[in-house]
């Protein structure tokens, strides 16, 4: 278990983090939902890698290629551990959350869908877990239909058995909206969908930074993650999906390591992981995120949350004293992210605003644009997303520059 959060000594261990402006003030970096910084453990690891042992993986028979792989394969079984997977072949790495959900789409597409089957999308989807999805309707003759966000950006649990027919043989939600930072109750929308006979893939890109997550206890299909959001390098991301049914799927990407024979018009698929991992992977960067992922663990949840609950509640109310600004949802539980728009400034100028104040904030859809659309946000929002160095006074800096910013724009 995990010592005290301190998150002064969490700071120090992110080098960007070090940086001062011209004035000897930090940068205040709250764009964790883009990306998060990465701790000086993670770049020892890729370091290390490529200093010391670089070898492509499940090839070498020498020291630097079997070291290669099983530090590779060691952060299978982190990562198994970390999202309580009951078999670290579960995990499938890639390159990202986006080519996970593209993967899946394409994989379970294959084996499981028919012309005229109905697949859900929940409107709080990044466009990463909608577009691959959509992708399926020209390819297959399915059919996307939305799940709708209430105004305090929860999904519409009323909506979900009228949506759930018995064409519905998917059903997609995020874990943590990367625009409202709205969790779902997945439990019961996982409950409900099964009762249906409907697989549910859980898009955790947003999650796995900020909150425990156990596969097993959601009793998900199927979950997405993204090593660069979680203290990882970029390049670095998975899926889960269910043994038994992972075995049922076909590979997408043919090349090495994905087959077990080979003849000159015809080839076998390997077993799982390695089915759906061919070519070389990101080794190194899946190596980091291994790193980040024994970051993580140090820290216990419970300390880790307090403290980011404490930060993104300060800031909600921080906000929200300005006359001139909107916070962009309320749901009953809000993880990490908070958006915002303020009266007779666009978002843009805010972020390019602020941004002369060494503050990092995010504007725009935020690859969301049917939410936008169902909130009525044409020009977008302004974003804050947090991560477990952000704090208190950070926030204040950000309050000071929003001031200076109404002197621009004054109403
Ligand atoms: N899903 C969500 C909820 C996201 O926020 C993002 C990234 N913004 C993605 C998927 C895509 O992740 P990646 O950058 O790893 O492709």
């Amino acid at each position: 278990m995990g010592k005290v959060f301190d998150v002064q000594a969490a700071r120090n261990d992110f080098p960007a983090l070090t940086q001062r402006d011209a004035k000897g003030q930090p940068i205040v970096y709250l764009d964790n939902a883009a990306t998060t910084q990465k701790p000086q453990k993670v770049l020892d690891a890729l370091m290390d890698f490529y200093t010391r042992y670089n070898a492509n993986v499940h090839r070498g028979y020498y020291e630097w290629g079997q070291r290669a792989t099983e530090a590779y394969e060691n952060t299978r079984k982190r990562l198994a551990n970390l999202i309580g997977a009951a078999d670290p072949q579960e995990i499938i790495f890639t390159r990202g959350a986006t080519e996970a959900c593209n993967a899946l789409a394409e994989i379970i597409g294959q084996r499981y869908f028919q012309p005229d089957d109905e697949i859900i999308l929940s409107e709080l989807e990044h466009h990463a877990n909608q577009i691959p999805w959509q992708m399926q309707q020209t390819k297959r003759g399915v059919r996307v239909k939305g799940w709708h966000v209430k105004e305090d950006g929860e999904l519409d649990l009323s909506q979900l058995d009228s949506l759930l027919t018995a064409k519905t043989k998917l059903l997609t939600v995020t874990h943590v909206s990367n625009v409202i930072g709205t969790v779902p109750p997945l439990r019961e929308i996982i409950r409900r969908a099964h009762a249906n006979g409907t697989l549910v893939v859980i898009d955790a890109a947003q999650a796995l930074a900020h909150l425990p997550i156990n596969v097993q206890t959601l009793d998900c299909d199927f979950l997405v993650g993204s090593g660069h959001k979680m203290y990882g390098p970029m390049g670095s991301g998975f899926f889960y999906g269910k043994r038994a049914l992972l075995e049922t799927l076909p590979p997408y990407h043919g090349g090495g390591t994905m087959m077990e024979t080979v003849t000159i018009d015809s080839f076998t698929p390997a077993a799982i992981p390695a089915r759906f991992e061919a070519g070389t992977p990101p080794v190194a960067d899946i190596i980091g995120l291994g790193a980040a992922i024994d970051y993580l663990q140090q820290f216990s949840w419970k300390s880790l949350m307090a403290h980011e609950d404490q930060v993104i509640a300060y800031a909600e109310k921080t906000l929200s004293q300005f006359p001139r600004v909107h916070v962009v949802g309320h749901p009953p539980q809000r993880t990490a992210v908070l958006s915002f728009v303020i009266d007779g400034i666009h978002p843009h100028d805010v972020a390019s605003l602020v941004s002369d104040h060494h503050i990092a904030l995010r504007a725009g859809y935020h690859c969301c644009q049917p939410l936008m659309h169902r909130l009525q946000y044409p020009g977008g929002v302004v974003r804050a997303s947090f991560g477990l160095y952000n704090t208190c006074e950070e926030v204040d800096r950000l309050a000071q520059a929003l001031e200076k910013v109404f002197t621009v724009f004054p109403l």
